[in-house]
């Protein structure tokens, strides 16, 4: 392609709104163009990238068996409200009316279509196991879109979902699916790690998470350098502190005036925060939006509660969950805002974390303004309507595994895959006979890979301060030819014929023939990130080019003929 007839819009400076370097460069190089919050479309270039990371997908789909469809993206309420996620999808889910008044969605995943796509067209345990994937347009209206295609309202994903006879079958499917994911982000050029995590509101049992690693990443994983333990943050098992060996003293109320904090008490009562028990105050709200019931928390002060942790414990979705309105909690249950312990609490659900069974003489706030309890153990003085692990993970903690010093680093979550059993056929009837035609539910299993979201991840991975670098698998272009002055008749005509020759090797070759500045073309190949650069100058006359790798600093000087040579070798080598 000739730069002089391609439509680009290279931008001298990024747009306000972009924070991250992904989101600068993408912007910047004209690649993607925002239309609103959230939604962004594919330029030229940008699309040839998203189109070069959907066929690696593809591909590597393909090389399992998987069989690709097309379903629409708006999907009807009423199969959502057979598998109950109608509700459960809350305000994200993208809502429609037709004319008639009959609701809809934008699908923001499929397993429903899927699903009811197999309960109609499969009946017998021949036809599976079956695995039918889509790369397709998804809506999600997301509280707070961000980073450009990192986290947008519309966005490209490849889906996935496997249907099984049994559990050993689901096994299998998923470990193709795992394996065929760490192709794909490899070839995508990402540097990732699989790791063990929370299902969420997809349901199931079992699921990992692929996370490019990058400090802008919304996703925090723990892992150890001891053993395999790889898991979000959100899903990591903490190890509770081991049990105080001390004798339980007598409870006491003290007077600790304005100390809300665990700071502030800890620091008025001269003792360590892991003496001290916090309390987080929630309220779960039905689906009318009034308080279905309160809920209080406590973890041990120095630790941090794990808001996963705690819905799951509730077995309630994550937005009907928030801080409570304290005025109310207060006038409902008794707790006092910066005072509230697990004493004293009444009409209110009790989630203990349990590291705090094994403290002993702890301080926690009296539910009386301006006061604390001391000697607070657990069993003699309050109990938990549930115990279990609500705090998070931090670095150096225990690893939940081995108990060597747990790792925490942070990447961008590019795919997910989850085994979610029968959960969706069990609820929507999707049933296959055996062959003494007897009924079975089937398993299933479902993956998704955001494909616009790995662009900006693989954009986080690949720049420097001058522009992208794309690694040539995803690159819009291989290899960009550069005359420095278009009108040297010398000069366009060995860049022309490198040109050719470059085609005719299959590399996918710009020509930047456009009447400006050398200065501008030198900038913009930068900026486009393209992996080869040659460029013709001066020396063009000699049959002399300049020949460099984006990545590297230094250009070289070669012979026209083996600077294409060395340009083909380059990348086919890393195709
Ligand atoms: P997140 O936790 O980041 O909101 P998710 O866990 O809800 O994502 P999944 O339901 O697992 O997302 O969707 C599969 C894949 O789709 C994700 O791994 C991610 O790569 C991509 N994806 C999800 N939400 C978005 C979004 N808002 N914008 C771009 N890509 C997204
Ligand atoms: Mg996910």
């Amino acid at each position: 392609m000739r730069l002089s007839k391609m439509h680009i819009n290279t931008l001298r400076e990024a747009p306000a709104e972009a924070e991250i370097p992904s989101h600068v460069w993408l912007l910047r190089s004209g690649m993607i163009r925002k239309l609103v919050s959230g939604v962004y479309g594919f330029m030229p270039l940008g699309y040839r990238s998203v189109r070069k990371i959907e066929e690696i997908t593809r591909q590597e789909m393909d090389a399992t068996g998987a069989q690709e469809i097309h379903m629409s993206a708006i999907q009807p309420a009423e199969l959502w409200m057979e598998s109950g996620r109608w509700h459960v999808m809350g305000p994200e889910m993208w809502r429609v009316k037709d004319r008639h008044e009959r609701d809809f969605c934008l699908g923001p995943t499929h397993e429903e279509i899927f699903t009811d796509i197999v309960r109609s067209e499969v009946s017998s345990y021949r036809q599976l196991p079956l695995n039918l994937y889509q790369i397709q347009t998804k809506y999600r209206d997301e509280a707070r879109p961000r980073f450009g295609l990192m986290r947008s309202r519309e966005f490209v994903m490849k889906d996935a979902y496997s249907f099984d006879r049994d559990w050993e079958g689901l096994d299998k499917s998923y470990k193709d699916m795992y394996e065929a994911y760490e192709r794909v982000f490899a070839r995508c050029g990402l540097t990732f790690r699989a790791v063990e995590a929370d299902s969420g509101a997809m349901g199931g049992n079992a699921s990992h998470e692929f996370t490019a690693l990058a400090d802008v990443g919304e996703s925090e994983i723990a892992y150890c350098d001891s053993c395999d333990m790889a898991a979000t943050t959100e899903r990591a098992a903490v190890k509770d502190a081991p049990a105080a060996e001390e004798a339980e003293l007598p409870l006491e109320i003290v007077s600790t005036p304005g100390t809300k904090t665990i700071d502030a008490v800890a620091e008025y009562l001269e003792l360590p925060k892991e003496k001290t028990i916090k309390a987080l105050l929630l309220a779960v709200y039905g689906e009318d939006g009034g308080v279905r019931e309160y809920v209080a928390a406590f973890i041990r002060g120095d630790r941090e509660l794990n808001m996963t942790k705690l819905v799951n414990a509730l077995g309630v979705p994550e937005h009907m969950a928030a801080f409570a309105d304290e005025a109310a909690m207060e006038a409902a249950t008794g707790c006092v805002g910066g005072f509230t312990g697990p004493v004293g609490l009444h009409d209110c659900k009790i989630l203990v974390d349990s590291e705090l069974t094994g403290m002993k003489n702890m301080c926690a706030g009296a539910c009386k303004l301006d006061c604390h309890m001391i000697n607070v153990n657990y069993g003699r003085d309050y109990k938990g309507d549930v115990v279990t692990d609500l705090k998070k993970i931090r670095e150096g903690d225990p690893c939940p595994a081995c108990g060597a010093p747990t790792r925490l680093a942070r990447g961008i979550e590019v795919g997910q895959v989850f085994k979610l059993g029968t959960k969706y056929s069990a609820s929507m009837g999707a049933y296959y006979k055996d062959d003494n035609m007897k009924d079975h539910l089937i398993v299933m299993g479902s993956y998704g890979i955001g494909v616009t979201r790995t662009l900006a991840a693989i954009a986080e991975q690949h720049h420097d301060e001058d522009g992208l670098i794309w690694p040539v698998p995803v690159a819009p272009y291989h290899v960009i030819v550069t005359v420095v002055k278009a009108d040297d008749k010398e000069q366009s005509e060995l860049a022309e014929r490198i040109y050719g020759e470059l085609l005719a090797n299959h590399v996918e070759a710009l020509l930047d023939d456009r009447d400006e500045r050398a200065g501008v073309k030198f900038k913009d190949a930068d900026i486009l990130g393209i992996p080869v650069r040659i460029t013709v100058g001066k020396k063009a006359a000699e049959g002399v080019v300049e020949y460099k790798p984006r990545a590297e600093k230094k250009a070289l000087e070669l012979g026209a003929a083996e600077a294409v040579a060395e340009a083909t070798r380059f990348i086919r080598d890393r195709l």
